[in-house]
């Protein structure tokens, strides 16, 4: 269903030329805008923030503090929106929803079996594919509830910081654990600050699900994208996608992008596993501070994304459950038509002993910043 996008008042900050001019993307104010995003089934109104600079325009919503849409250029400074989605929050309710431009928790990516043992006790978890749990839960998940919204930052770098609270047991997770996530812009980029602080010990791996085809979303395929990853290894999985403990080559794999190669060269090797295509964990090279770890290109359109995160690993997955669901716009988004780059910790982290640890306790505070960097070519 589309969205009623009226505008609503103006924050203080945007003057009447900068609202007038809310659609060209050529102005050098940036600023903030706000609009109506529908409402949910639970009766929350929903509300869509636009970011925007000279450069590009972001839009998040605080149903699961989720990226909406990036609008960037094409080296002949056409714009498209890169990213998957849908144009109100009916969508992304609606059963089309394939975690598109969420924020991922309390757990992204699997826990094995659905459950784990903290401390003595044993943690049953909603198992929602197949017998494991996937990206934090049924009901609950971070990407399901409506967070609280403040506006953040200043003109030169304008943003959103979304936070909750996910109450003790909230899908079967222990500990009140207070999140935030704060999208801003960058020059040229969106920068992901995530947060988290707790009462009692608890596994957390927060990530962004965002889908980009950098042909503009709603394009046929990611296949004839480019695609380098830092990283040599991976944790290899099962057939219901758990790691098996083990960290493997990728080198002269199918799995290998540690030189630029296009998507669609080997991914017809996968095709017949249980991942039927790319959905990988790599372990990244260097282990720890913000850096480059991937990037990816579209050569007909000169378009770039560049990822940089502070997490030692990364899950590409190559939308290959994605079924030709109608999205932004009536656009049709078909099986591998979205490539998601999700920065993280290895799958299944807390069943897994010699893995990172990724429990956080009471006076720790978990942080961890992501940044997508768009460029020309
Ligand atoms: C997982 C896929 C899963 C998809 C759901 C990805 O993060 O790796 O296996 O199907 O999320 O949208």
């Amino acid at each position: 269903m589309q969205a009623n996008r009226r505008r609503a008042p103006l924050p203080p900050l945007l003057s009447f030329a900068a609202f007038a001019a809310c659609t060209a993307m050529d102005q050098t104010n940036p600023s903030v805008l706000v609009a109506d995003f529908g409402t949910a089934a639970s009766g929350q109104p929903a509300t869509l923030w636009t970011l925007r600079n000279a450069h590009l325009e972001c839009d998040v919503t605080d149903h699961g503090a989720t990226l909406v849409a990036v609008r960037t250029k094409d080296r002949a400074g056409i714009l498209a929106d890169v990213v998957l989605g849908f144009d109100d929050v009916t969508g992304y309710q609606s059963p089309a929803n394939q975690y598109f431009g969420c924020t991922t928790g309390r757990v992204c990516n699997r826990i094995a079996k659905a459950q784990f043992t903290l401390d003595g006790y044993t943690y049953r978890l909603a198992a929602n594919n197949g017998p494991n749990s996937l990206h934090g839960g049924a009901v609950r998940s971070l990407d399901k509830v409506h967070w609280q919204a403040e506006r953040v930052g200043d003109a030169s770098a304008p943003g959103v910081r979304f936070s909750y609270l996910s109450r003790d047991g909230e899908e079967g997770f222990p500990g009140n654990l207070r999140v935030e996530v704060t999208y801003r812009l960058e020059p040229d980029g969106l920068r992901i600050d995530y947060r988290a602080t707790t009462d009692r010990r608890t596994p957390v791996n927060l990530t962004n699900h965002a889908y980009f085809n950098l042909a503009g979303a709603g394009a046929p395929t990611v296949l004839d994208h480019e695609l380098w990853v830092d990283a040599e290894r991976h944790t290899p999985t099962d057939d219901t996608l758990i790691p098996t403990g083990a960290i493997a080559s990728v080198l002269g794999t199918p799995l290998d992008f540690s030189k630029p190669l296009p998507l669609g060269l080997r991914i017809g090797e996968l095709d017949a596993t249980p991942a039927q295509g790319y959905d990988h964990n790599y372990v990244l090279r260097a282990a720890t501070g913000l850096r480059p770890v991937a990037r990816l290109r579209h050569p007909t359109s000169g378009r770039r994304l560049e990822v940089l995160t502070d997490q030692p690993a990364l899950q590409v997955y190559s939308g290959n459950f994605l079924h030709g669901q109608t999205g932004k716009g009536g656009r049709t988004y078909a099986r591998r038509s979205g490539l998601c780059l999700e920065t993280q910790h290895y799958p299944d982290s807390v069943n897994q002993p010699h893995f990172p640890d990724t429990v956080l306790a009471p006076g720790e505070e978990y942080r961890t910043t992501t940044i997508y960097r768009f460029t020309t070519e």
